[in-house]
């Protein structure tokens, strides 16, 4: 087995854990493995080892990935911003945008996206732990906004996404995942179908299912560690 192969077994080790410890089942929860940095190799290797969720920060970088791995049936996500003048590129290339925050670029990807393509799946970035100069969508313009995305009709809006800062240890961890999980059961009391609930990396997987994530997002557990800008 080579070394992505093992760590993915690795990951889903973790996974089954975490389940297991908070009584859910298995297959609610979804890997995404983050493979940002990696080339097309790295995930012809965890293709191999059964990964067909994958996800890219940075766009440019994506689409030529996404071009050079066609022969696959894979599912990409787009996990890091999405400028204005990018959002025809992720219209066109991904499977899923997790990142989206404001309306604007909701209406964009959804004018833009190919005739040919089945609607992209939208996440709502949440900016839950309240960073001033972070990205997403304020927890208090959330449903709002999840209302707005619903009605356009090249989307399909299935949930939230959050990336939040660091914790100093579980509980404070789950903690801030539990504020998410809130906020994902109001939009579901107020009617809208979302499913997927996307937070929990390398370091914080457990708290993130234990506090009720469908989809933990993955990088260096799988891949390995990345070089630091
Ligand atoms: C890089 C990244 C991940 C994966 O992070 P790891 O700590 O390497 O598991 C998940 N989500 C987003 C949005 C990322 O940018």
């Amino acid at each position: 087995m080579t070394t992505i192969q093992s760590n993915l077994q690795r990951v889903h080790e973790r996974i089954a854990a975490a389940c297991a410890g908070a009584q859910r089942p298995v297959n609610e929860v979804t890997l995404l493995a983050v493979s940002k940095t990696f080339g097309p190799e790295a995930v012809r290797e965890a293709f191999s080892a059964g990964q067909t969720a994958f996800g890219e920060n940075y766009i440019q970088e994506a689409v030529e990935k996404i071009a050079l791995l066609r022969d696959l049936p894979l599912q990409w996500h787009c996990v890091g911003p999405i400028q204005s003048n990018k959002t025809r590129l992720v219209a066109a290339n991904f499977d899923w945008a997790h990142t989206v925050d404001r309306l604007k670029i909701a209406q964009r990807l959804s004018e833009q996206r190919p005739e040919g393509m089945a609607p992209l799946q939208v996440c709502i970035q949440v900016n839950i732990d309240g960073g001033a100069t972070k990205a997403g969508a304020s927890p208090g313009e959330t449903l709002t906004l999840a209302q707005q995305i619903a009605e356009l009709p090249r989307i399909t809006l299935r949930g939230l996404m959050t990336i939040p800062e660091p914790a100093a240890d579980f509980a404070a961890q789950k903690a801030v995942h539990l504020r998410a999980k809130a906020l994902f059961e109001e939009l579901r009391e107020a009617g809208l179908a979302v499913d997927t609930l996307s937070m929990g990396m390398t370091a914080d997987l457990e708290a993130a299912i234990e506090a009720g994530a469908t989809m933990v997002r993955v990088g260096t557990a799988i891949f390995g560690g990345r070089p630091t800008a």
